[in-house]
């Protein structure tokens, strides 16, 4: 019998033809066919997909905007997708409380939207913040630019609404950023990546939306001078709500190929710094600033009005497309590092002597590490770069990831390097959570 007959207020479909699209991401890594992709329209339909998936052994593989960078939402075997774009429920914003509450289907840019409209402000920005969807952004705890000021989405989720496997919707916190009876169970779903169960909707912390802002081009002709330059404005008290950064060959490329914004980036490489806190337009604060940066301020440009700071953030928002549509089979890493330990980074990246090009958020020491040539490389050589980058990146204190999570495409890499206590008590909470298994099995752990 089909397992998904007669499933009520849902879409089904099961033609290998429309199932394709589902079987990738925005990473490099590929599933397999599903066995079908599931649209919920309600819980009715999700509470007795829970059923069958435990009753027949198949999995449940949550997704959003299909966005994500580390092969999550992509199929393993026997599973079904779970499309949650057409999850309903209105976006809900209290100025009172300081909060929004919104489903998981609403695209992060309504979100984002909705708090502006209200005066308010909601920080979490992936760089693909036009494209993604909220409950993904949960799900992967998405950082972005901002998040060297302002955190990543766990800084901003209060309470999440959460279906688990007894097939029922249970919400986690409560619309206040104090709440302390009991550990933070809300938490535990934000960055796992669908295997404890699907996030439904959320509400979310919002602050006043920031007024003014102070947007520079920083080029340098030594790109070694940026790396110590994040942990200097700190240490003295600036803290930017952005800090990108392009290396000489990524500059070189939108230099080259780039659209028409790009084809005129200055320098060997390129910082973008941007602040927004009150009075950070002032003469005093620039000035302050420029002292600071000395000799490195000399080639300096500051975006004069709106339009000009939304064409500089419009190129580095692009830059990830434009690089994958110039090499499909690169692969993308995203290793972070204290911002302090910058340097030995880069000084261990050159001792790898592995050819790849980097940009991301150098503020907060996320860096996105690009093996551009990775389709021409040897599998077992291949693995053995991304293993030398992983425990470089953990000697120095930092992570795999800084934002896109582990997925499929670091499983294996997480396992072997993961410290075993942690290992192990991961999978103690997914067993408790999720003891059958149908939450997007075989990611992460
Ligand atoms: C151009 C570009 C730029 C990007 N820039 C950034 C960036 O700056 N910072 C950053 O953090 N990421 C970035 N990303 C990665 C990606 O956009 C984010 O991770 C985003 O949060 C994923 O959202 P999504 O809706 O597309 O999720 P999907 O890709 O659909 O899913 C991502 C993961 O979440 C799970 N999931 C999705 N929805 C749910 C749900 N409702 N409940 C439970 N699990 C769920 C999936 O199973 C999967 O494991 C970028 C991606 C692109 C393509």
């Amino acid at each position: 019998m089909d397992i998904l007959s007669g499933l009520p207020d849902a879409t089904v479909i099961r033609d290998p033809g429309d199932l394709a699209p589902f079987m990738v991401d925005e990473s490099h890594v590929r599933g397999v066919l599903p066995l079908a992709m599931v649209k919920p329209h309600g819980p009715r339909a999700l509470r007795e997909l829970v059923r069958r998936a435990k009753g027949e052994g198949f999995g449940l593989v949550p997704r959003g905007a299909g966005t994500g960078k580390a092969g999550g939402c992509v199929p393993t075997a026997r599973t079904v997708v779970v499309d949650l774009s057409a999850w309903p429920g209105a976006l809900r914003v209290s100025p009172q409380d300081l909060c929004l509450h919104a489903p998981a289907s609403t695209p992060l840019r309504e979100v984002k939207a909705a708090a502006e409209a209200h005066g308010l402000f909601y920080p979490p920005d992936p760089n693909s913040w036009e494209s993604c969807a909220l409950g993904g952004t949960l799900a992967t705890n998405a950082g972005g630019p901002n998040a060297c000021k302002y955190g990543m989405t766990r800084h901003w989720a209060l309470a999440v609404d959460a279906l688990l496997e007894d097939g029922e919707i249970h919400t986690f916190g409560i619309s206040s950023v104090k709440a302390n009876a009991g550990p933070a169970l809300g938490q535990l779903l934000i960055g796992s990546e669908g295997i404890f169960g699907f996030i439904l909707g959320a509400t979310l912390r919002l602050t006043p939306r920031p007024r003014e802002f102070t947007t520079l081009l920083l080029p340098v002709t030594r790109w070694e001078s940026l790396l110590d330059l994040p942990g200097h404005l700190c240490g003295a008290g600036y803290l930017p709500s952005a800090f990108e950064f392009f290396d000489p060959a990524v500059l070189a490329e939108l230099r080259a190929h780039g659209p028409e914004a790009a084809r005129r980036l200055p320098g060997e490489a390129l910082a973008i710094l941007e602040f927004d806190e009150r009075g950070c337009g002032s003469e005093a604060f620039l000035e302050g600033l420029l002292d600071l940066l000395g000799p490195l301020a000399e080639h300096l440009e500051v975006a004069s009005d709106e339009r000009q700071r939304q064409n500089i953030w419009a190129v580095r928002r692009m830059t990830s497309v434009f690089l994958k549509e110039r090499h499909p089979h690169k692969v993308s890493e995203d290793i972070v590092v204290p911002r302090s330990r910058l340097r030995e980074f880069f000084e261990g990246l050159d001792r790898l002597a592995c050819p790849l090009v980097t940009y991301g958020h150098l503020g907060d020491g996320n860096l996105h590490v690009n093996l551009l040539a990775a389709g021409e490389t040897e599998p077992a050589q291949l693995e053995a770069q991304l293993m030398a980058l992983f425990r470089l990146a953990l000697s120095l204190g930092g992570a795999l990831s800084g934002e896109h999570g582990i997925g499929l495409a670091k499983r294996e890499a997480f396992l072997a390097l993961g410290d075993p206590a942690q290992l192990r008590a991961l999978r103690a909470i997914k067993q408790a959570l999720d003891p059958q298994n149908i939450f997007n099995p075989g990611k992460v752990i």
